[in-house]
């Protein structure tokens, strides 16, 4: 296996390998993590809401640990079906207001298993150049074509549409807040042009899901497309908190992917007491809105601190902030001095976005305080000048 260490070299000299790092939590301090001594502000977490050390879910989750077990012993279709997931499932049905529900283990596996699900061979898959990259290995397991479009580009999307009009099965799959750019599909035109073609259309939640819509449904039913979209899909790794993935649709689809989706139905259930902790997750989604509100209002005010301060910042409201610096050593240099100054804001390279456009991607939380941002920005401000990525 001599090629692995060139191979290896070949990507270390581009600046293009990762290595894992180890983030503690701090206890009590659900915004900041702990990386080698220095206790850092996390601007790279996923945990918008900042419930995943909330003590409701801890003790939901200790509580059925007691009761069910540590593991679930099997798959779903065997003995793994505990209790926990009938509960859970009945309410996410309602909280997406579609006829059905069902977990998988998490978002990579409910994509990979859906779109494999849905397509096969002869079929089409059209999807945004920027979905994520479970998506494009879903596409992949399915053996259907990939009909990639670029990003947010309906024109685009409607020449393949027209170009695969005859294809057997078409489905249209897009993340409703791209995870790199933080900005939106134009799902109402998706909506549109999936009427007119007759195709299937998938929503990937996994970064609005808990943020946008009453209580925190979506992007998709806060624009009112709860039946438009015929896949709803999103994580509980996410702005749960916790872990897992949900799909909800038409009781037919679901009765259907427990037939079908082989990541389902070929790897053990999720322990159950994850499931109880994803629950009471749900309750806190639902009912605390102050986390969206004040997660939303803190991504304004940092995102219009970052622009003030004369950084060229993505658009949209999202908590996702990306910095695009360009090239691969400065994204990690910017990461580097950022780490010094005690903010943990990860370089993003490729291939996860597109060559060149290597950056910064700041996420925030509702366990952020606006104060803590302004200070951040700040020290995010100096470091942009001393690295040239700034005019002084
Ligand atoms: C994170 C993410 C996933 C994968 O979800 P996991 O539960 O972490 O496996 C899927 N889709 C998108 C858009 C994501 O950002």
């Amino acid at each position: 296996m001599d090629w692995l260490e060139k191979e290896l070299e070949v990507l270390e000299l581009a600046s293009l390998e990762r290595q894992l790092r180890v983030s503690a939590p701090v206890l009590d301090r659900p915004g900041y993590t702990v990386r080698g001594e220095r206790v850092l502000l996390n601007l790279s977490s996923n945990d918008y809401l900042g419930l995943a050390q909330h003590p409701a879910i801890i003790e939901a989750m200790r509580n059925a640990l007691l009761i069910e077990g540590a593991g679930a012993g099997a798959s779903r279709h065997v003995t793994g079906n505990r209790p926990p997931y009938m509960h859970l499932e009945k309410a996410l049905a309602e909280w997406q207001n579609c006829d059905a529900a069902l977990v998988f283990a998490n978002g990579y596996m409910a994509n990979a298993g859906v779109i494999s699900a849905l397509v096969s061979r002869g079929d089409v898959v059209f999807s945004d150049q920027f979905n994520h990259a479970s998506i494009v290995d879903g596409i992949a397991m399915s053996r259907a074509e990939h009909a990639r479009y670029r990003h947010n580009d309906m024109e685009h999307l409607r020449t393949l549409l027209n170009k695969h009009r005859d294809k057997r099965r078409k489905l249209i799959v897009t993340d409703a807040v791209f995870s790199m750019d933080g900005d939106q599909a134009h799902l109402l035109e998706l909506a549109a042009l999936k009427k007119g073609y007759g195709a299937i259309l998938m929503v990937d939640e996994a970064h609005s899901g808990g943020i946008y819509g009453m209580r925190g449904q979506g992007l998709g039913l806060e624009l009112g497309l709860e039946n438009d979209v015929d896949v709803h899909m999103g994580t509980f790794s996410k702005s749960f908190g916790v872990y897992g993935a949900y799909v909800c649709g038409s009781s037919m689809l679901i009765r259907w992917l427990v037939n079908k989706a082989r990541p389902l139905m070929y790897s053990t259930a999720l322990p159950p007491s994850l499931i109880a902790g994803i629950s009471k997750a749900l309750d806190l989604v639902q009912t605390e809105h102050w986390r969206r509100e004040r997660l939303l209002t803190a991504s304004g005010i940092f995102r219009s601190s970052l622009c003030k301060a004369g950084f060229k910042v993505g658009e949209g409201d999202s908590p996702i902030v990306p910095l695009i610096v360009g090239d691969n050593v400065t994204a990690l240099r910017f990461s580097s001095a950022l780490e010094m100054e005690g903010i943990a804001a990860v370089a993003i390279r490729p291939p996860t976005v597109s060559d060149g456009t290597a950056r910064i991607r700041f996420s925030l939380s509702a366990a952020h305080t606006f104060e803590e941002l302004t200070d951040a920005v700040g020290r995010i401000r100096s470091i942009g000048i001393q690295q040239g990525v700034l005019d002084s």
